[in-house]
């Protein structure tokens, strides 16, 4: 597997007016890995999510993804990234099969690509029989594992959910949960954004935002000095 992170973050900070939003931030996410960054409210989770995704310009520090530098090369960069928005962004009015239809024809590929790699993506989430389903008809779990399937048909490297699991209910978080982790056992990298210790594993690759700067991070068992989730997660929200 190539070695060159999925993502890099150097320096990174952001002002909103006089006020210092993020500063220095500095982390990396391997291949295949599954990142959380967790952070309360306020501690610049979004801010950092909107750098990330283009949707801020940073002025100090760099973002690189796969090897490519969002400010120098940024449709390089941005082609490698699958992006889910903490607000539901599906037209509701149309059908699974229509949403990705669309999002696979902005990013040019042809319609025959397009349904190959829907019946694909909805295949691995479980929704491959919903594909002729409004959306509005889906439950909030359902909308957002079409959302996840959106966001990986044109194939990035990097998927990056800003707290995907606003609005559902417990069973419906940990199958997005699952669904995420597994696809990053195949090779994708994913950064989770959250602020729910109960969404954290022992073993992930866990980065604590606290006021905008990055107070902690390794693996989140050994950051809380033990595995048992009830006492880790104990431990880990001393750090928020
Ligand atoms: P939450 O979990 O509540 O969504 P967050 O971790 O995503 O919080 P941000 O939304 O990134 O945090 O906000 C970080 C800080 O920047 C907060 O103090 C917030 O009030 C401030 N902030 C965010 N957006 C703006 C803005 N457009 N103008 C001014 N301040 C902002």
């Amino acid at each position: 597997m190539d070695d060159t992170p999925a993502l890099k973050v150097a320096g990174l900070g952001h002002n909103y007016g006089g006020f210092r939003a993020l500063d220095s931030v500095d982390f990396t996410v391997a291949r295949g890995q599954f990142a959380v960054l967790l952070g309360s409210n306020g501690a610049g989770k979004t801010t950092l999510f909107s750098l990330l995704t283009g949707l801020y310009h940073s002025r100090d520090g760099r973002i690189s993804v796969c090897g490519h530098d969002l400010k120098r090369r940024p449709s390089r960069a941005l082609r490698r990234i699958g992006v889910v928005f903490q607000q539901r962004s599906l037209d509701a009015d149309l059908t699974v099969w229509q949403n990705l239809r669309y999002s696979a024809s902005l990013h040019g590929m042809s319609p025959r690509l397009a349904r190959e790699r829907a019946e694909e993506e909805t295949a691995r989430l479980g929704m491959d029989d919903r594909m002729n389903d409004k959306i509005r008809h889906l439950s909030g779990g359902q909308q957002r594992r079409v959302e996840i399937a959106r966001a990986l048909m044109h194939r990035p490297e990097l998927l990056i959910l800003d707290e995907p699991t606003f609005g559902l209910d417990v069973p419906g978080r940990e199958a997005i949960l699952g669904h995420v982790r597994a696809l990053c056992g195949r090779g994708l990298s994913a950064l989770w954004t959250t602020h729910l210790l109960d969404e954290v594993h022992a073993d992930d690759a866990l980065l604590v935002l606290k006021k905008g700067r990055l107070t902690k991070t390794g693996a989140a068992g050994e950051l809380a000095g033990c595995a048992e989730p009830a006492a880790m997660r104990s431990q880990l929200a001393a750090f928020l």
